[in-house]
């Protein structure tokens, strides 16, 4: 009888120390999901700016140092839009996840030996953005290149020519006939 007892109780450990083990496990398992959790997330907080398409990633963790409604000619002939929202980002600050696959063209093909590039995945074929060669900017056309709506909206109108005939905008942001007189180059690389 006693030893039964014995027997039961040594079996009845045994199942609490599996019990523990168990529950240790598990408490290990969430610990390791909540941290590879938080670990994405701050990969996601840490890029503010994010967009390109399903094959290469843009992103830039610092602000635009430049962002305009541009009226220039070369812009409306290669989106097709009236105006195009573009924001200039500082060349290191905005960075591409396998570069390798892009394709580089001349932006404006009327300059082929201007300094900017237009990149495009070689597989979609998403314009992703413009390329400096010279190494100062990088730029982005938020509503064609993958970035959402929630993109900060440009301060000011660049490039206006009234000779287009089309009205002097009077949205209550400046108007330039180039970008903005106080915005300075980056150095180039
Ligand atoms: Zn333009
Ligand atoms: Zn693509």
């Amino acid at each position: 009888m006693l030893k039964n007892s014995v027997a039961d109780i040594n079996c009845l450990q045994s199942n609490v120390n599996q019990l523990t083990l168990d529950l240790f496990e598990k408490e290990i398992r969430i610990i390791r999901f909540a941290s590879n959790h938080s670990e994405a997330r701050r990969n996601i907080m840490s890029k503010k700016f994010s967009g390109g398409c399903d094959h290469i990633n843009t992103h830039s963790s610092s602000n635009p140092i430049d962002n305009h409604t541009c009226h220039c000619s070369v812009c409306k002939r290669v989106t097709g839009q009236p105006t195009t929202h573009v924001a200039f980002f500082n060349h290191g600050d905005l960075e591409v996840d396998n570069s390798e696959k892009m394709n580089k063209q001349p932006f404006n093909d009327q300059n082929p030996n201007g300094p900017l590039e237009l990149c495009t995945c070689s597989e979609c074929g998403t314009p992703l953005m413009l390329d400096d060669k010279l190494g100062r900017i990088r730029v982005i056309v938020p509503n064609i290149m993958g970035y959402e709506e929630g993109f900060p909206a440009p301060t000011y109108h660049a490039f206006y020519d009234p000779a287009t005939g089309v009205p002097r905008p009077d949205d209550g942001r400046e108007v330039y006939e180039g970008l903005r007189p106080e915005f300075v180059w980056p150095p180039e690389k």
